[in-house]
């Protein structure tokens, strides 16, 4: 069965899928995405990650080329014809085609769209996050605005790069001042050794995750403490335990940061309960 993928009003095999080369997407990274996660059919925290996706096209004045309704049924659509029960689907927004000049394009260019999903290897995700995952830290090389989710991601392929070359599976950048801001592809947090759950404010310098958001929600129910505030790489060296957070990969438990061991070295248990509770919390639709 070839994978389908929705490009500006057509639904079409992936190797037929195409934008124009002059497309600001390919020209520019003159764009922006959004993850979800399918899980059992069903997406999880759309309505927050439409609310996102507005948020980060307000932020670059990139009109929303079609109405929210619209847009839920194509990626209902996408889903289906690529007959993903778990995985992602995920969608791209860009300026649209025109001959390229930096700045915008006349008035009336219509944004492109497109919309692929895909499964997830589920087994292979939940082995890794009983196992738990190593990262290093990386110079923070991105610009100032992290927190608009756009295309242009050259410093997060470097990062995961240099991870993957170094056996580990995440980066997380670290500032001028030693402080973690986030991982390459998701939002870093900490539990410290007086037992206080701890994630970097999302200001500009971080995307705000919606699985951050949701778990957030999710601590609030329990009796941990938690502080949203900036942490070091020395804090982290010696928290009792560290997590990575992302809509593909929920809560996944961080047992190694650059030759360090974090905890005894095996998924801590407040990592693991989190990844439990995730979904009771999170909107499916
Ligand atoms: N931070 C970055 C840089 C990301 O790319 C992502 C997700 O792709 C996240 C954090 C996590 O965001 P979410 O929980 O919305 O998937």
């Amino acid at each position: 069965m070839p994978r389908i993928a929705y490009v500006n009003g057509r639904y079409l095999p992936i190797r037929e899928a195409s934008v124009s080369i002059e497309d600001r997407g390919y020209q520019f990274s003159d764009g922006v995405y959004e993850v979800c996660e399918v899980r059992a059919g069903a997406i999880i925290d759309e309505r927050l990650h439409l609310e996102r996706l507005r948020r980060s096209l307000d932020e670059l004045r990139i009109p929303l080329p079609l109405s929210p309704r619209a847009l839920t049924v194509i990626m209902r659509e996408i889903i289906r014809r690529n007959r993903v029960r778990d995985g992602i689907v995920y969608v791209q927004m860009t300026r649209g085609v025109a001959r390229r000049d930096h700045a915008f394009p006349p008035p009336g260019t219509t944004p492109s769209v497109v919309v692929t999903a895909r499964s997830l290897d589920t087994v292979g995700n939940e082995r890794r996050a009983a196992q738990g995952i190593t990262v290093i830290t990386v110079p923070e090389t991105r610009w100032a605005r992290p927190d608009i989710k756009s295309i242009s991601l050259l410093p997060n392929v470097l990062a995961k790069q240099a991870a993957r070359e170094r056996g580990a599976a995440e980066a997380w950048f670290v500032d001028r001042d030693g402080r973690i801001t986030e991982g390459a592809s998701t939002n870093a947090w900490i539990i410290t050794k007086d037992r206080e759950v701890v994630t970097r404010p999302a200001d500009n310098g971080i995307l705000r995750g919606i699985t951050r958001t949701v778990l957030i929600q999710v601590l609030k129910t329990r009796s941990l403490r938690f502080e949203e505030r900036t942490f070091t790489v020395a804090e982290a060296y010696e928290a009792d335990e560290a997590f990575a957070t992302a809509a593909s990969q929920i809560v996944m438990p961080v047992v190694r940061i650059d030759d360090r061991m974090i905890g005894d070295g095996t998924p801590g248990p407040v990592a693991k309960s989190l990844r439990e509770a995730f979904h009771a919390h999170a909107e499916r639709s």
